[in-house]
């Protein structure tokens, strides 16, 4: 999926419901317009919301935003950070989650056979944080 201004909006007024505990559902599938963008949306706020809560039970930062993360995505062009070929099917912790927590500098896709190879190199340099702020919706 592209990362158009559009979706960055989108991401960014997710990223402000979570924030303020208020993510409903409708409130995504209204927000993204389409079945399929909803889809592909609701997967990775799943998956970065579950990455947070465990990092938070490690003790460890937990800053990662919807919207960092996709465009960490869109950065490795929704592959792997690893191989640079298979398709990403994982978050990869650079650092391991209890020590580097789920952070924007931290969190990259993986492929499932790249997540378990010892001593694996990210391709790319990390996206830099923070990124700039969103206009707000008029
Ligand atoms: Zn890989």
């Amino acid at each position: 999926m592209a990362l158009t201004p559009e979706i960055e909006q989108v991401l960014s007024l997710i990223d402000q419901a979570i924030e303020r505990k208020y993510l409903r559902v409708e409130h995504i599938r209204r927000l993204a317009g389409s079945e399929e963008k909803y889809r592909m949306i609701i997967r990775e706020v799943d998956r970065v919301k579950a990455q947070l809560l465990y990092a938070r039970s490690d003790n460890a930062a937990a800053t990662l935003t919807v919207r960092e993360w996709f465009t960490i995505l869109d950065h490795f062009s929704w592959k792997c950070a690893y191989c640079g070929e298979k398709p990403f099917q994982v978050m990869s912790h650079v650092i391991i989650r209890s020590e580097g927590g789920t952070t924007a500098e931290n969190c990259v896709p993986a492929c499932h056979s790249c997540i378990s190879k010892p001593n694996k190199k990210v391709l790319l340099p990390v996206i830099k944080t923070p990124l700039p702020d969103q206009p707000e919706q008029p």
